[in-house]
């Protein structure tokens, strides 16, 4: 029999098998079973008191656990997997009035219908992301144009579970491989690190690679740009990465020379080396044509 974890809940592994909570990879589910290691990623988040946390996928909930016993004065939780919901009932009834369940498709439910109005207290994401929808999830929080129309987001900071190789292109540098459309949409106006690796015998069942721990603040924008414009320049340019950008940029813009021309930019340059500051001029040149 197993006893009680340090917040008086059982152990998580108990919880699983009580559960039936096998795990489903179409789901993304691969599960964080230590304590102390939720612990350390509700930690990279800042000090959770009176703080709003939105958590996606909370599976049988080991974050969900650090971010209540660390204090979090509520955690919105949207889960897909009607099997969790039973076993997250029991950490809302032990965090009483702090814990609200919203069963469903983080892709169809926006957590900021679900904020209070007006807002009193900052509102963190935190998530071991499900990795078929992470990035999607990412590029949406960072482009809140497409559903709110403004910046600074809804949101105060993002601290994300991800595949390594997903952090890596987040805070990449021009001139990097992993240099791209994640790294410019995060870096335009937010500042992203790593914060740390976990490695893939961490989670259950373990992933094939490792994963990192992001977090993004963010910041005021190197420019305005026009909603969606820099989405639009980015998707072009990185769609072909490997070609030109006079080449590249035809895809969906005329005359791409005239605008590479007008932003100052070398034509037979690629995507990878352009800075963020560039990308901008781009966007610039775009507007100025009308
Ligand atoms: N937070 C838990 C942990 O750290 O152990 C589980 C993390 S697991 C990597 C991802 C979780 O996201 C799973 O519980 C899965 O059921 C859930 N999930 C997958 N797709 C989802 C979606 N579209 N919307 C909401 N939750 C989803």
């Amino acid at each position: 029999m197993s006893g009680l974890a340090a917040d008086g809940l059982p152990a998580l592994r108990e919880v699983i098998a009580r559960h039936g909570l096998t795990a489903k990879k179409g789901l993304g589910q691969n599960f964080l079973l230590d304590l102390n290691l939720t612990a350390r990623i509700a930690r990279v988040a800042g000090p959770l008191a009176g703080v709003t946390v939105v958590e996606i996928g909370p599976g049988p909930g080991g974050l969900t656990r650090a971010l209540l016993a660390g204090g979090a004065a509520r955690v919105i939780a949207i889960e897909r997997d009607a099997r969790c919901l039973a076993a997250l009932a029991e950490i809302s009834a032990h965090y009483p009035g702090r814990l609200e369940l919203i069963a469903g498709d983080a892709l169809k439910v926006d957590p900021a219908a679900y904020l209070p109005s007006p807002r009193n207290a900052p509102v963190r994401i935190i998530a071991n992301l499900p990795y078929n929808v992470g990035t999607e999830l990412f590029v949406r929080w960072m482009t809140p144009e497409t559903t709110q129309g403004r910046w600074p987001p809804w949101w105060d900071s993002l601290t994300l579970m991800f595949q390594r190789e997903v952090a890596e292109r987040i805070v990449a540098r021009p001139g990097s491989g992993a240099y791209g459309r994640l790294s410019v949409l995060a870096q335009w106006r937010a500042r992203a690190r790593i914060a740390f690796d976990v490695n893939p015998g961490a989670f259950t069942p373990p992933p094939k690679v490792t994963s990192s721990v992001v977090h993004v603040v963010p910041a005021e924008p190197l420019a305005e740009v026009a909603p969606g414009l820099l989405e639009r320049v980015v998707a072009a340019a990185f769609a072909q990465r490997r070609k030109m950008l006079r080449q590249s940029l035809k895809t969906r813009f005329d005359n791409p020379l005239a605008l590479l021309e007008a932003a100052g930019i070398d034509p037979t340059r690629r995507a990878e080396t352009l800075s963020i500051e560039e990308f901008l001029a781009l966007c610039r040149a775009v507007e100025a044509r009308g």
